[in-house]
């Protein structure tokens, strides 16, 4: 193998694989190095995400488990939505990741499993490639016209190359996926609420074959709580959970940190992108990131292979990628932190009252919302099902949304 590629890609998890298959179909040289030694393990993901966006990214049908009843629950509310067909889904998470590597070999690209980025190479303000740790521990250098930072929470080269600081705000998931026998698999639920998720929420994410993946997300440094310590209360105290789970038990622990700080600033600069978590491209509202990093790391990889086309790998070349993904991205990331920010700190009253609120929705309007599509339309519609917004708090955040929604693409300050 060359020493020398086109297109570098830092990390094999949704976004670098995408960026990878993309960059090498427009016949660019395009390599990823991974530091696991698989592809897709250890799971750090609960791996929800849309039926419609997997049907649009091509990922096949025996790979996603599709889920007709969303059930939201708070201390003293329960809100069930019912969707024919199901709009959402739970990924095999590990299946969709080697199923994207597969992609990306197949269209030309190398992948290369426990390889550990370790240093950036600069020269006059330009990342030129990295140096790493090879599977048998050598240290090797590698080249590139442009290097993409796709390592996800660490944002190995981001940091290195003062793109973004190290996150701080950030969610701390732990999940055990469970073989439960009794559990309804056309059944997802999402908890609020102190007693079980404080600063964050908990789920039930049912995935075939009897497995359901339960966990709990706490926002740090909002609440030092310890996530892994609600699991077991969840199955065993939840009313709503607690039959479906008997008999169950975890074949898999999972833990993960997801950035909560909205998207950086700029995501590139002369030699260098940043794609997915690294970049903060992933949706704040609900923690929710692969599809976009998926979406990011396809932008990402054809703004890399024009620049190689072009011999141009400039701040000002690869700033298209930036354009690009908040014309497309920029107002409803914008939206979902602010939205972040508005519940991160609610009370056990004010989660029956968001659900009461809920329950005034259609369940197209409610899963537009999980799905942080956030358009005028759905900002009025729910205004108009709920007039008595208008003398609470919650109208101020519409508001605010609203101006966001009317500016052009671009970056709002946090
Ligand atoms: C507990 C939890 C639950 C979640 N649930 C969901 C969910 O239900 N649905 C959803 O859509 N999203 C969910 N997310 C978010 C989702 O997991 C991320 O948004 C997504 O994984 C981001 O993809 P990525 O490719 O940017 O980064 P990652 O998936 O983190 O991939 C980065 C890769 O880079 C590698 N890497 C890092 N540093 C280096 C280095 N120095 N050298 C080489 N390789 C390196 C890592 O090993 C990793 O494989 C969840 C996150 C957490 C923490």
């Amino acid at each position: 193998m060359s020493n020398d590629v086109d297109v570098l890609i830092v990390g094999g998890g949704p976004a670098g694989l995408a960026a990878a298959e993309a960059a090498a179909k427009r016949g660019a040289r395009a390599l990823v190095l991974e530091r696991q030694n698989e592809i897709g393990y250890p799971v750090h993901t609960s791996g929800g995400s849309w039926v419609s966006d997997m049907q649009a990214l091509g990922i096949p049908q025996h790979l996603y488990h599709p889920v007709s009843k969303v059930y939201f629950v708070s201390p003293h509310r329960e809100v069930p939505l019912n969707y024919n067909p199901a709009v959402a889904c739970v990924m095999d998470v590990r299946g969709v990741y080697q199923h994207l590597a597969g992609r990306a070999v197949a269209a030309g690209a190398a992948i290369r499993v426990r390889h550990t980025v370790e240093q950036t190479l600069l020269e006059d303000e330009r990342v030129l490639g990295v140096t790493a740790k090879n599977h048998v521990s050598e240290r090797i250098t590698l080249r590139a016209a442009v290097t993409i930072d796709a390592s996800g929470f660490s944002r190995h080269i981001g940091v290195r190359t003062a793109m973004g600081k190290a996150f701080h705000r950030y969610g701390y998931g732990a999940e055990y996926d469970l073989y439960a026998p009794h559990y309804p698999q056309d059944e997802l639920y999402l908890i609020m609420g102190n007693q079980f998720a404080p600063r964050g929420y908990a789920w039930a994410f049912p995935r075939g074959n009897g497995r359901v993946r339960l966990g709990v997300g706490v926002l740090h440094p909002d609440s030092d709580d310890d996530a892994r310590s609600y699991l077991d209360s969840i199955m065993q105290n939840l009313p709503q959970l607690r039959d479906k789970f008997q008999d169950a038990s975890p074949v898999e622990y999972h833990t993960g940190l997801f950035p909560s700080e909205g998207p950086l600033a700029s995501f590139s600069r002369a030699g260098l992108l940043l794609a997915g978590d690294s970049g903060g491209h992933g949706s704040t509202l609900v923690g929710e990131g692969i599809r976009f990093a998926i979406y990011a790391g396809q932008m990402a990889g054809i703004v890399a292979a024009e620049a190689v086309d072009a011999r141009d790998s400039s701040a000002a070349f690869l700033a298209r990628f930036d354009k690009q993904w908040r014309a497309r991205f920029g107002r409803d990331m914008d939206i979902s932190y602010m939205i972040n920010k508005h519940i991160a700190n609610y009370s056990d009253e004010q989660w029956d009252n968001a659900l009461d609120l809920m329950r005034r929705l259609t369940p197209v309007q409610m899963a537009q919302a999980l799905r942080g599509d956030f358009t005028a339309g759905l900002v009025l519609g729910v205004l108009a099902r709920n007039p008595g917004l208008v003398a609470t708090g919650g109208k101020k955040l519409l508001d605010l949304m609203l101006e966001r929604i009317n500016k052009p693409a671009g970056n709002i300050a946090h």
